[in-house]
């Protein structure tokens, strides 16, 4: 069996405590009861008296300068780890965040759309309610690029992802699905208010005006819907209002299909 210090100076500890006890016992043995007195178990009780008090000071002096230093180290030690888990459990939800957001935009991430995706077709599977999806793609954003540069690409993604952000609901989940490419799922919406609310939200892109530097333009962007049949999957949804995106690119683009 393999001992830890602390465990052994604790045994160290016990033991001289039982010793200074013994000692104790033995000076009671010597003195007796008061009338059997002898001058030589008088000198030995002395001598065991001072033997249990060399062991009590041992004892004090063992604890004071050996135990408690391990006590206050094992509870410095106890208090570096305590703070270590905090950072530790703090930095791995600040990347399970990160693994959720666009880090462009700080808007939710492809993964994190899917996932909600999923969870809200359950839910309203069982509530009955309708189920709304949008997508949205930018129109000749690659121009945007290539005349102006990356970085008012960027500039017009954010623009973009604002606007997304000041029409849609609390419960509405907006997210960049990657490149020029972004997904709203509606809940409770019927293909009529989907209608309109998407219009309204390709109305307000077409009215953002992008500056960067000094350098000013204009976007616009084509919206495909959907609203849940209740019978198809996730992907299969997601096809349906893709394929309407994709009817709206064809038809001239800055439209909503539905
Ligand atoms: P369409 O109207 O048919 O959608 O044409 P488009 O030019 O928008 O489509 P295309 O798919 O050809 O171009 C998408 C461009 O988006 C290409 C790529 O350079 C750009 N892009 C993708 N991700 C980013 C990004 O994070 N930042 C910037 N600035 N551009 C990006
Ligand atoms: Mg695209
Ligand atoms: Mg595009």
């Amino acid at each position: 069996m393999h001992f830890h210090k602390a465990e052994i100076a604790f045994f160290l500890f016990m033991l001289l405590l039982a010793g200074t006890a013994g000692m104790i016992g033995f000076v009671h043995g010597d003195l007796g009861d008061a009338t059997s007195l002898t001058p030589e178990s008088l000198a030995s009780a002395r001598s065991n008296l001072l033997i249990a008090l060399v062991m009590l000071a041992t004892t004090i002096g063992f604890g004071g300068l050996f135990i408690y230093p391990l006590i206050r180290l094992q509870a410095r030690e106890q208090g570096k780890l305590k703070a270590m888990t905090v950072t530790l459990s703090a930095r791995s939800e600040s990347l399970q965040q990160a693994a959720l957001t666009d880090a462009l935009t700080g808007m939710n991430n492809r993964r994190y759309f899917d996932d909600a995706l999923k969870e809200y077709l359950l839910e309203f599977h069982r509530i009955e309610r309708p189920i709304g999806l949008m997508i949205l793609d930018l129109d000749h954003f690659k121009s945007v690029n290539d005349t102006h540069g990356h970085d008012m690409g960027d500039e017009v993604l954010r623009a973009v992802a604002k606007c997304l952000r000041d029409f849609t609901r609390y419960h509405d989940v907006a997210a960049r699905l990657g490149g020029e490419e972004f997904a709203v799922v509606a809940p409770n919406l019927d293909i009529e208010t989907l209608n309109k609310l998407a219009d309204r939200i390709r109305r307000a892109v077409a009215g953002l005006t992008i500056t960067n530097g000094n350098v000013s333009l204009k976007v616009t962007t084509s919206v495909g819907l959907a609203v849940w049949d209740r019978r198809e999957s996730a992907e299969e949804f997601f096809k349906r209002a893709d394929s309407n995106l994709y009817r709206a690119k064809r038809e001239g683009r800055n439209r909503v299909c539905a």
